[in-house]
């Protein structure tokens, strides 16, 4: 948030734009809430995210788990931004959206301290085999003898989930799931996260990613 950059007398008329990443220089002031933006140059326009429908619901989405998600003050955490950066990137690059938010959320939400379990029971430690169920207050996959508190989720989501704890971003946009299969694994990323920062998650561009699938993009 750069309060002001839009008027017409403004340093950063233009400069400054949704999703394009600069290097600031910010006059920190004791006691002050905000810091004074003084100089900015552009390493990033990124300029597709707001051009491109799919990039701009994409990094829309993923703007809005970043709020929910990270804690803000003044502790910088570089592995965030870079992860920011990156989704991005590919976002700006016609990369798929649907992918890239999931396995770029699944990467916030361990950066985060909200990691979970795709390969061995939370349970008990056995490791998974077969049909699959998920507990979201255990943190992840219960095996079939501790199955009681889970509930079932396709295989090809947990191993989608896997994935995106081992394997670049890159990687992970050129994966393919059955239709509606990124909106499953969405909502389950989406109510776990509800379940471990105990509030509801209002994300507006999740609708808006829908209404793009469904008709057709
Ligand atoms: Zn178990």
């Amino acid at each position: 948030m750069v309060r002001g950059a839009l008027r017409p007398k403004s340093n950063f008329l233009g400069r400054v734009e949704l999703f394009s990443q600069g290097e600031f220089q910010l006059a920190r002031r004791e006691g002050r809430e905000l810091d004074t933006a003084t100089e900015v140059s552009i390493i990033s326009h990124n300029e597709a995210l707001r051009s491109d429908f799919r990039g701009f619901a994409g990094a829309g989405l993923f703007s809005e788990w970043l709020l929910a998600v990270v804690s803000f003050g003044n502790e910088p955490s570089g592995p965030v931004y870079r992860l920011t950066e990156q989704v991005f990137a590919l976002l700006d690059s016609g990369a798929p959206p649907w992918p890239v938010i999931c396995g770029g959320v699944v990467r916030l939400l361990h950066l985060s301290g909200h990691g979970f379990s795709t390969d061995t029971c939370v349970a008990c430690g056995a490791e998974i085999k077969g049909s699959t169920s998920w507990s979201h207050s255990s943190g992840g996959v219960v095996c079939g003898k501790c199955g009681e508190n889970g509930f079932p989720v396709k295989s090809g989501v947990i191993s989608f989930l896997s994935r995106a704890g081992n394997s670049s971003l890159e990687s992970l946009a050129r994966v393919r799931l059955w239709p509606g299969g990124y909106i499953q694994c969405h909502l389950l990323l989406k109510e776990y996260a509800q379940v471990h920062l105990e509030r509801r998650l209002l994300l507006k561009s999740e609708k808006v990613m829908k209404e793009i699938l469904d008709a057709g993009h």
